[in-house]
């Protein structure tokens, strides 16, 4: 039996994960009179610092899940590979929001592509491969050139190889170790398995985050224009730039995946835009110049904007829908940008901290490694 949340005054929000995400949650709950109680098996993780209670402990250990179970009003997460099993589990004891079936779905991006397209939005053509034989057909398949991804697992970029076929046996095996997968362990089902999909020629990409309360009211957020460097979020600009007729068809796409999943809470959905009036032969679905790549059921990078540019920012959003509270719209204010400090970027703080209409945010990250998200800073326009 699935538990639901009262709409109390003040709760205490249990969260697995704490890193940037889990920290700017607490921070929203604590505006709303919100306690936190973050897991995570870093001692060092972002939320720890301003978490109400930090629980240092393996996802998995079952003592540390008792204790957040016994500490917490309901349950969410920062990232989607929580196991379904744990929060499964969890729900028999308190409410996990979101529930465990977007987990399950987002999990897996053959699945996830599956359901994306039975609900009408259009993704990527794509082919399940399971044994090093199969690739060089499936690349053919798709018109000679493709991004080859692990199914499970994967996250800004990593678990991803480009190809452009043909290819004989040992350069498919190659792909396969590329990706971390050992070609004599690989059938359906496992976690070695891949998914081909066919490489999008898109203009742009795009994302939407929405929310959806416990009563199934939905509210997006204007989408996003995103610039990825090296499969790594770099910038989000809004407004997206792409015109009302795109825009709506995003959002209907993201509230279609929402009630869909009897969501409740905040998620990203991301889009590859074509250019206008290309052919789409490397789609799945009916065309709007949209192709869904990946959802994330949880508060996404491309929303750290709302921060600034709304009255309710995306955390907020997310606190406000696991604690049964309304949902509303937004509040977008003010065009922006938000920029990543990825890596060695962080040492441009001292100079953003000089300019006007700049909010900078830093995640409280002792170590600087490249790659890793320091912080980001929104400029208004
Ligand atoms: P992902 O690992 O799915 O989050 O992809 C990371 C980035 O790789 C995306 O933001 C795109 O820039 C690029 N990418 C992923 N899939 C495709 C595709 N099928 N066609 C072209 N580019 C892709």
């Amino acid at each position: 039996m699935m538990h639901q949340p009262s709409a109390s005054q003040s709760q205490v929000i249990g969260i697995l994960g704490g890193g940037q995400l889990a920290r700017m949650l607490c921070m929203a709950a604590a505006r709303l009179g919100h306690g936190t109680v973050v897991l995570d098996p870093d001692a060092l993780a972002p939320a720890a610092q301003v978490a109400s209670a930090f629980l240092h402990a393996p996802y998995h250990d079952p003592d540390a899940l008792v204790k957040l179970v016994s500490m917490a009003d309901v349950v969410t997460y920062e990232f989607e590979n929580v196991p379904v099993e744990t929060a499964s589990a969890l729900a028999e004891r308190v409410p996990v929001l979101p529930g465990p079936l977007a987990l399950a779905k987002a999990q897996d991006r053959l699945v996830e592509k599956r359901f994306l397209g039975s609900l009408g939005i259009p993704t990527a053509s794509h082919v399940a491969v399971d044994h090093v034989g199969e690739l060089d057909d499936a690349v053919q398949r798709l018109g000679g050139s493709a991004v080859i991804k692990t199914r499970r697992f994967g996250y800004d970029g990593k678990g991803q190889a480009r190809v452009t076929g043909p290819l004989d046996p040992g350069a498919a095996e190659a792909v396969f170790r590329s990706l971390g997968v050992d070609p004599a362990l690989t059938g359906a089902g496992t976690a070695g398995a891949l998914i081909v999909e066919a490489m999008v020629a898109f203009e742009g990409e795009m994302s939407v985050i929405g929310a959806r309360d416990l009563h199934g009211t939905v509210r997006c957020f204007p989408p996003a224009r995103n610039v990825h460097r090296d499969g790594i979020l770099s910038t989000s600009s809004v407004p997206s730039g792409w015109g009302s007729v795109v825009e709506a068809a995003a959002v209907a796409h993201t509230t279609t995946l929402l009630h869909a999943l009897e969501y409740v809470g905040v998620l990203g959905l991301e889009f590859f835009v074509l250019p206008a009036g290309s052919g789409t032969p490397e789609v799945e679905g009916p065309s709007d110049r949209l192709v869904a790549n990946e959802f994330a059921p949880r508060v996404h990078n491309s929303g750290h904007w709302s921060e600034v540019a709304c009255v309710v920012s995306q955390f907020e959003q997310h606190v406000r829908a696991v604690t049964g509270a309304p949902i509303v719209d937004p509040g977008f204010h003010s065009p922006c940008e938000m920029f990543n400090l990825i890596g060695e970027e962080v040492g441009l703080v001292p100079d953003l901290l000089s300019q006007e209409r700049t909010s900078v945010h830093l995640y409280g990250k002792a170590e600087v490694r490249p790659g890793r998200k320091m912080g980001h800073a929104t400029r208004l326009s």
